[in-house]
């Protein structure tokens, strides 16, 4: 990280580490409650000074801004089509709108961690294939330590004459939260057409964090969109869950299903497209040229890959033990995947590398009952 990305310069699109303080006011922002760039350019250091690689502010006004409203008609859309397979937590008040998470939240703070490593996965169907996020140590440790330490920093801070004492709630992927909506709206990146942030700076290799605040704080411009044309992931998709731009069908999603579908046997649809993923699903980052062009390697030492989760081989996780799989996923955001789910998987994996009549390649079913999806 160079002294210079800590002067708050911005780029087209808002991409700086540090994303510049807008100087005009946005739909209804209150008077007299920005506190101005000072603050916001503070908040923006301590957070690169605890080791996030990107940090914006998104302004939370009084009402649900025009934005947000549009958010919410998305989010309510990809609900009624029941894209959200039986992720109940999707359909939360809260996650609808952020003031009945935080009545009096006046900010939101998005940070980013990217955690591209340079590995390659061996080529080879005997190999299973597990996603980047899960390579390392479970990122939500990660992201909460910092989370925490920065929340911890605000709440330190004096308040702002006349107002009450500083409030700042940390969330690292855990609560309802519209993470990707609100990184657009802070300048972090844009919600792209296979659903996951782009970041200039590290294409889509980045875990998102959130603070809200009843702090007032000068906003950054929203980032602009920058898939043009491109339709390289819808037209990579196995199973065709990219259904329109950003909008994935969790019932289709080869990561919905290794990580959060508990049912005893994979609907086979997906199981007969699973290419050797067993653990999420990459396909539609890897074939990205934002990813492809913008990946560097993080310094985070705790995101290097655990040397056993880069290359299992499919018939060792056909059988791995439950004692095997404790020791093998430590501190891992894997361990969410339980063994009998890993050896389901594995063995759907392996099943489809043989030829039979039934198992031709067919259009998933609508009805397929998502996390680590890129939603
Ligand atoms: S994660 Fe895999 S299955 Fe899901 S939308 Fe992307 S390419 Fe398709
Ligand atoms: S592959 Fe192309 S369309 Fe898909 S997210 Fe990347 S730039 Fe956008």
């Amino acid at each position: 990280m160079s002294k210079d990305n800590l002067k708050g310069g911005v780029n087209e699109g808002g991409n700086s580490v540090i994303n510049s303080v807008t100087n005009g006011k946005r739909d209804g922002e209150r008077d007299g409650e920005r506190d101005g760039k000072i603050d916001s350019e503070a908040v923006k250091r301590q957070a690169i000074a605890l080791g996030f690689h990107q940090v914006g502010i998104a302004p939370i006004a009084m009402t649900l801004s025009a934005a947000e409203q549009n958010a919410q008609a998305a989010l309510q859309a990809w609900l009624a089509q029941g894209f959200q397979a039986d992720m109940a937590w999707m359909n939360s008040d809260k996650r609808q709108d952020i003031r009945h998470v935080m009545p009096g939240a006046k900010s939101m703070i998005c940070v980013a961690l990217n955690y591209y490593t340079p590995q390659q996965r061996l080529k080879g169907r005997q190999y299973a294939k597990i996603s980047r996020y899960g390579w390392g140590r479970d990122y939500h440790r990660i992201l909460s330590q910092k989370l925490k330490q920065l929340a911890h920093w605000l709440r330190s801070q004096p308040s702002p004459p006349g107002n009450e004492a500083i409030e700042a709630r940390p969330y690292a992927d855990t609560g309802p939260v519209q993470d990707k909506f609100w990184a657009q709206q802070a300048g972090i990146g844009w919600i792209a057409k296979n659903g996951n942030v782009i970041t200039r700076r590290y294409g889509s290799w980045v875990f998102l964090g959130e603070i809200i605040t009843n702090l007032a704080l000068a906003g950054d411009q929203p980032h602009t969109a920058h898939c043009g044309s491109c339709s390289r992931c819808l037209d990579a998709c196995p199973t065709a869950a990219i259904r329109a731009p950003g909008v994935v069908d969790a019932n289709r999603c080869i990561a919905y299903h290794t990580i959060e579908n508990r049912a005893a046997v994979l609907p086979e649809a997906i199981a007969q497209n699973l290419q050797n993923w067993v653990a999420g699903c990459d396909i539609c980052q890897d074939v990205c040229p934002w990813n492809q062009r913008f990946a560097q390697e993080s310094d985070i030492e705790a995101f290097q890959p655990y040397p056993g989760n880069l290359n299992p081989t499919l018939t060792d996780l056909c059988d791995i033990t439950d004692a095997a799989w404790n020791q093998h996923f430590p501190a891992s955001a894997l361990r969410r995947i339980k063994p009998s789910m890993l050896r389901r998987n594995a063995r759907a994996a392996l099943a489809a590398h043989r030829p039979s009549p039934s198992r031709q390649h067919r259009e998933p079913p609508s009805s397929i009952p998502y996390d680590k999806h890129p939603v």
